[in-house]
């Protein structure tokens, strides 16, 4: 059913940005995301070293900002080794804002980086600008887009949107995300997380916006939903984690999970889940498809 004959596929995808209250919860990026720390590069190097031992792919989504850096050496590697790069726009901006004040705090703070433009146009320069800069400095040209956060609708409620990222030569978004917990509530069972994993797995499996833009939704539980929402350790994560894997397995579906190379080298240093994510799915029987998004938006929608 999926390449290498595989009953089920599974990507791998990073958010490259800095993240609210990590590595303390005092911590607050929100004007800085492209500003990835020492800690941050040298642990997407680990991550780097899991996907060679494994011989998989990974994708990533990265903050046009970050290219702004002297440094973007772990960066040329991922190109290197075959990762995908893709765009996660310049500022890590709301593309649902209708006001440039919603945008970003970097757009609040100083209204006139808009230039005149509203809100879309500027979605529209953050995009174009991400895919330029990635082209220009990793000589890779991205072909998706994650919107920064992900939305229970997806795209579907701004059409224009949509087209924004169609003319932008985007060949797939990402931009929907379910995970049916209570935020209230934290620590929540493995029952009511597994449950939920199910759910959000059959809600997201790969579709087309009425413009023909491919979704690859971010499905189950995000790092930051883990750690920061749920207050999860470590394993409750890895576990749930699995429970999808068995999902997915089990009902030949395609997964795409969600991560923040930020938030997982303060709470996972050694790359546990990685490890136990990978062997759990690879092991198997038939193996797993892992890939990357515009691989699966190949499989799934052609
Ligand atoms: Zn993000």
């Amino acid at each position: 059913m999926y390449p290498n004959g595989a009953d089920f596929g599974l990507s791998l995808t990073f958010d490259i940005e800095m993240c609210s209250n990590f590595p303390y919860w005092t911590s607050v990026w929100d004007h800085r995301k492209g500003a990835i720390d020492e800690d941050s590069k040298l642990y997407m190097g680990k991550m780097l070293d899991v996907a060679q031992e494994y011989g998989v792919k990974f994708q990533y989504f990265l903050v046009g900002s970050a290219l702004e850096d002297a440094n973007i050496d772990y960066l040329k590697r991922m190109v290197a080794e075959g990762h995908a790069v893709d765009n996660h726009t310049f500022h890590h901006v709301n593309v649902k804002a209708k006001e440039i004040p919603q945008l970003q705090p970097v757009y609040k703070n100083a209204p006139w980086r808009a230039a005149g433009l509203d809100a879309l146009a500027c979605l529209r320069r953050e995009v174009q600008q991400t895919s330029t800069a990635i082209t220009e400095k990793l000589g890779a040209a991205p072909t998706g887009f994650r919107t920064p956060g992900g939305f229970n609708n997806g795209l579907d409620d701004v059409p224009a949107v949509q087209e924004v990222l169609s003319d932008a030569g985007m060949q797939y978004a990402s931009a929907r995300y379910y995970f049916p917990v209570d935020p209230q509530k934290k620590r929540p069972t493995a029952d009511v997380l597994n449950q939920a994993m199910e759910t959000s797995i059959d809600t997201l499996q790969p579709y087309r916006y009425p413009n023909g833009l491919p979704e690859i939704a971010l499905a189950g539980i995000t790092d930051i939903w883990a750690f920061r929402v749920l207050d999860l350790d470590r394993w409750d994560f890895i576990n749930v984690l699995k429970h999808g894997i068995d999902h997915a397995h089990a009902n030949r579906q395609v997964l795409s999970l969600c991560f923040h190379p930020p938030v997982l080298a303060v709470r996972d240093p050694h790359c546990d889940m990685l490890h136990g994510v990978l062997r759990y799915a690879l092991e198997k029987p038939g193996g797993c498809w892992v890939t990357t998004n515009q691989e699966m938006v190949a499989h799934t929608l052609n």
